[in-house]
């Protein structure tokens, strides 16, 4: 038996994320399109005497080190599916922003899906790893699977998008984060009050979004990028106008809340537009960090273990 495993999981940002009206079982319907990008968690999976969790990095404070930590639910579920002892120790090696509408605790599960598969050295297919993902989070799915990708139902159903070439992001970090069911009722509170209210996507296909990625072309997506969650996202946090203002100010060609925020993600020209970007956007002191990534990149994936 090996060891430990490790996986390297990247975050996401939503280029579009409609949301739809809200269904029987409490989740809305969507349509969004997930971008992978550089910007990675480590979760490793050794053999152990009991179920622990360690996180280390920044945030590690943030997130939980117990059993509801989303890594741990993840090693458990894979466990009972295969029948196999879910006694192992799950380090997380955490870069992502925690509450940030870029799916950290997704990549977290994800990622400890794989190292636990990999341990366990389990004959497991692609479409059950999926089916378990799906079950322990609605992003989970695209955390495995990455690049870019339409997301459909609650956003587990997905279908690969083509991305041509390279985009460049800056991301803006917010100082407090935003719960997701937080931000969900807020729209609702929003749609409800508001006959004037900003006319959602909600689950139309963001087509010609799709169709500028295709062909790359950077300068035909930025005005196409587009997020239902951003009025409620600004309305629970007004601060963050300022920091998507200053964003377009310091040269990004667009930007918007990523997910359910509170994280703002820049659309630049280039690799060197979005090293200028982020200089800027340090220096105005609207974030509490500011990083540079690009996308799409390939989900999570196995590494050499140290
Ligand atoms: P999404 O974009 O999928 O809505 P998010 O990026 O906004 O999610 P997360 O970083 O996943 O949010 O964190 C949401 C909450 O989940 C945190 O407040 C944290 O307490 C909890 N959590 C549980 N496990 C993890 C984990 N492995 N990493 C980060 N947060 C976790």
């Amino acid at each position: 038996m090996i060891g430990g495993a490790t996986a390297r999981v990247p975050a996401k940002i939503n280029l579009h994320l409609g949301v739809g009206p809200l269904r029987s079982d409490g989740y809305h319907e969507l349509s969004t399109l997930y971008c992978a990008l550089s910007l990675y968690d480590d979760v490793t999976v050794r053999a152990a005497d009991e179920l622990s969790v360690t996180v280390t990095g920044e945030s590690r404070r943030q997130v939980p080190a117990d059993a509801t930590n989303l890594a741990a639910r993840a090693v458990v579920a894979l466990a009972t599916h295969a029948g196999v002892d879910p006694r192992v120790a799950i380090t997380i090696d955490k870069n992502i922003p925690v509450a940030g509408g870029m799916a950290g605790g997704s990549a977290d599960a994800a990622g400890a899906l794989l190292a636990a598969a990999r341990l366990w050295r389990l004959d497991i297919g692609r479409d059950e790893l999926l089916a378990i993902a799906a079950d322990l989070g609605s992003d989970v799915p695209f955390s495995v699977v990455g690049g870019a990708a339409l997301g459909t139902g609650r956003g587990e159903r997905l279908l690969p998008v083509l991305h041509r070439g390279e985009m460049h992001w800056v991301l803006a970090v917010a100082g407090t984060g935003l719960s997701t069911p937080a931000v969900y009722r807020e729209i609702d509170r929003l749609r409800a009050r508001d006959d004037d209210h900003p006319a959602p996507a909600g689950t139309a296909r963001p087509d010609a979004l799709m169709q500028a990625l295709a062909s790359g072309d950077v300068h035909a997506a930025a005005p196409l990028l587009h997020n239902d969650l951003q009025p409620a996202a600004l309305s629970l946090q007004p601060m963050l106008r300022r920091t998507l203002r200053a964003g377009r100010e310091a040269g990004a060609l667009a930007g918007l809340v990523s997910g359910s925020g509170p994280t703002c993600a820049f659309l630049c020209a280039d690799a060197d537009a979005a090293v200028s970007v982020a200089a800027e956007l340090s220096g105005s002191g609207v974030a509490k960090a500011v990083r540079t990534a690009s996308g799409p990149v390939p989900g999570a994936r196995l590494i050499p273990t140290n």
